[in-house]
Order: structure tokens, then sequence, then C-alpha cells
């Protein structure tokens, strides 16, 4: 299966899966921040989807399936640089009977905290979902970084001792983050 098949087919059942309250808040995400003009997920919404989404007025009714469209586009973006291993195991927990995917994973940036592939850029205020770090170009054991109000050693060893970068942290981490993404050893896959 192609990568991107595989990553609209997980999205669909990601789509079913997903609980009122995450639905919601995915929904207002689009109508507070809109989409670019030129952004191609947009040409792609349904022309009253669309229409709607460029007027930025939040819909009362977030359980109505005709924003489905919206959600399966978040869900998809979600899926970015996520390993191809997760892909399958994923589509195959799903009665998807998939052996190997075709195509590389989007390029990901390690997390200087972590050490997980799960940052879509370099030193640019990105949170990881591993571990919490916010990837500030810090790279220095010692140094402390500002949006952190920690160094990497203790963040790391805060990693070690209770699976976040920081106590404040521990409630925030995707628990399945790391499912997802390459792991600090592993190879490519
Ligand atoms: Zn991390």
């Amino acid at each position: 299966m192609q990568r991107e098949q595989a990553k609209q087919e997980l999205a669909g059942w990601l789509l079913k899966e997903l609980d009122e309250q995450s639905r919601r808040e995915r929904i207002a995400f689009w109508f507070f921040c809109g989409f670019s003009e030129a952004d191609p997920q947009l040409a792609a919404l349904p022309p009253a989807l669309r229409i709607a989404v460029m007027r930025g007025v939040e819909p009362d009714d977030t359980a109505d399936p005709c924003l489905d469209p919206l959600v399966h586009v978040s869900l998809v973006e979600d899926l970015y640089g996520v390993t191809n291993t997760y892909l399958v195991q994923a589509l195959n927990q799903r009665g998807i009977a998939v052996a190997q995917i075709e195509g590389n994973p989007e390029p990901m940036f390690a997390c200087p905290c972590c050490g997980y592939f799960s940052l879509s850029s370099s030193a640019s205020y990105e949170i990881c979902s591993v571990c919490f770090w916010e990837d500030d170009g810090v790279r220095d054991e010692h140094t402390v970084s500002g949006p952190n109000q920690a160094t990497l050693a203790t963040a790391r060893q805060n990693l070690a001792e209770f699976g976040a970068c920081d106590l404040a942290s521990v409630d925030r981490v995707d628990r399945q983050a790391r499912e997802r993404y390459r792991a600090p050893e592993a190879p490519v896959d």
C-alpha cells in the first residue's frame, strides 16, 4: 500500500474512534485558525464546508457528519512523520491486511531530549509529543533552556524518572507517541 493511502485509511478509522471532546477541539481549531487560501487541503473540502471555514463561523452541532472531512484532514496531519512500521501495525490492528508500505516517512528531526524522531523541524520551538520538551535550539546539556526553564540534563533525568521532561507535563505527553515515531536507536523503515 502507498504511504499516502495508508495515512488516509488510518485517519478514516481514527475519525470513527475519536471521542466527542477531541472532535470538538479539532473542529474549533480549524474555525479559529482557518486555512490559508492557498492550502491544497482547503481546495479538497466539499464547497459548502470550505465556505463555512473561510467565514470562520463555528458550527453549533460539532457531531454533524458534514464536518467529517475537516476532522479527517487534521487526523491525516497528525500522521506526518510516523514510521511505516506504525502504519502497518495500526492498520493490521483494525483488520486491514497490509504487509508493507511503499514510500518513505516525511523527514523528521530527533528531539534533543528523548531522541525520538518526533519533530517536523529543528530548533523552531516545536514541542515533542513524546517528552514535551520544546526545541528552542539548545543542544548543550548544561545550558538552561528558556522555554523549558531547565537544562537538557535535568529534563532527561525527569524523563527517565516519570516519563516527561518535567513534572508539569506528565499529563500532557502523548503516551502512544513512542509507538508512532522512530526510536533513537531504531533503523530507518
Ligand atoms: Zn522528546
